[in-house]
């Protein structure tokens, strides 16, 4: 293999940036010239498109994923004494948040095929919390981990027998669709974000929530500005400074123009991998009638070991990987002390072997037959 190529990018928002072209400058600068830079009108017209994108009837923009997950839980009251249920195997800030309101998280293990939280041990978590009696079940948050959707049907199924809000923690999955719609109607409230790495992404930070209720999208507005009523010094409730910048609307507009396309090459990427790879690894299971906004292209396999040697025989090849995640949030310094103790073996067992190959829509065919050679020669060196 040549050696002399530069190193493949993980990520490549530069590129992404040349293929965008003149738009984007033109976005900035419409900002710049009408100077509204809080709540201006790209904002609105963002709502509008990102609601119509995912066919939603309300779009509520924030300032990040986690404020867009602290809104949603703040407008439903949860607080002191509430039990949160959420996937030990996914990124800290679904944890945070329920914490940072008084309430408890309660992890709940995966499935070990599609790495999605496991409904049947939800079922199971739910039941244990109502025996021992000391936390009132309100809430599950299903994340979309990696791209593609949790599974909400038996979620939804779950959530209702037990009369649980359900939240969609769909930062890694805009984009992505179940059973032929796209996700942001799958649970009572959707939050997505536009950090740089998610498949939307914008030049900073950024989110949005979605929902199909009228009065939930009021709170949410209201709470997206210091809990404001029908003006700015008329103060309801506490809320927080949770607005998205009039500029990151600017640069998401400019990039949903591309948005479908993007999704479109993510998917040939994956299946490339998934063709080329499945001798190698674990390649990704799909969840069935869905399709992955393809955040993370993520490959288990055998043990540690294997995933350190493997990591390292790209990095020789110029080839990027990266771990998510290194350990489930049940083992985190600063959620251990919530942690009932319950066993989550699958979450443990699959951080400890996880791995994700480079997958933006900026790789060329090029690259991507680089990745692919590059895991071919590790898998064989790994074996002779
Ligand atoms: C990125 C992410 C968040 C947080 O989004 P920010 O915009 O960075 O605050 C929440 N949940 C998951 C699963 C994420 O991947």
């Amino acid at each position: 293999m040549d050696t002399d190529l530069p190193p493949i990018p993980f990520l490549d928002l530069k590129a992404q940036q040349a293929r965008l072209g003149p738009g984007l400058r033109a976005r900035i600068d419409a900002v710049l010239a009408h100077g509204q830079f809080i709540l201006g009108p790209e904002v609105t017209e963002l709502e509008q498109r990102l609601a119509a994108f995912c066919g939603a009837a309300h779009c509520v923009s924030v300032s990040s994923g986690t404020d867009a997950l602290q809104i949603a839980m703040m407008a439903e009251g949860i607080g002191p004494g509430d039990a949160v249920f959420l996937p030990a195997f996914t990124y800290t800030a679904t944890a945070e948040v329920p914490l940072l309101l008084g309430a408890t998280p309660v992890f709940v293990d995966i499935d070990p095929a599609t790495f999605q939280i496991d409904p049947a041990h939800l079922e199971a978590r739910i039941g244990a919390v109502n025996a021992a009696g000391l936390l009132r079940p309100r809430a599950v948050v299903g994340v979309d981990l990696f791209g593609q959707p949790a599974p909400w049907p038996a979620l939804r199924d779950i959530a209702a027998r037990h009369g649980l809000f359900t939240l969609d923690d769909c930062a890694q999955a805009f984009g992505a669709a179940l059973g032929g719609e796209r996700l942001g109607r799958a649970a009572d409230a959707t939050a997505t974000s536009f950090f740089p790495s998610k498949p939307l992404g914008a030049y900073g930070d950024g989110g949005a929530l979605f929902t199909e209720s009228d009065e939930r999208a009021a709170l949410y507005r209201s709470l997206r500005t210091h809990g404001e009523g029908t003006t700015r010094y008329d103060v309801q409730r506490i809320g927080m400074n949770g607005r998205l910048d009039t500029l990151q609307a600017a640069v998401l507009l400019a990039k949903l123009d591309v948005f479908e396309a993007e999704l479109a090459r993510r998917e040939t990427i994956a299946r490339r991998y998934d063709e080329a790879l499945a001798s190698v690894f674990a390649t990704p299971v799909r969840v069935p009638e869905s399709s992955s906004a393809w955040a993370i292209y993520a490959v288990l396999l055998r043990d540690g070991a294997a995933r350190e040697a493997m990591q390292a025989r790209l990095r020789a090849r110029g080839v990027p990987s990266a771990v998510y995640y290194p350990k489930p949030l049940h083992h985190q310094p600063a959620y251990r002390a919530s942690h009932d103790g319950a066993a989550l073996p699958v979450s443990e067992d699959v951080a400890t072997r996880i791995m994700a190959l480079p997958l933006h829509p900026d790789l060329d065919d090029a690259q991507v037959a680089r990745v692919i050679e590059a895991c071919l020669e590790g898998a064989a060196d790994a074996a002779g």
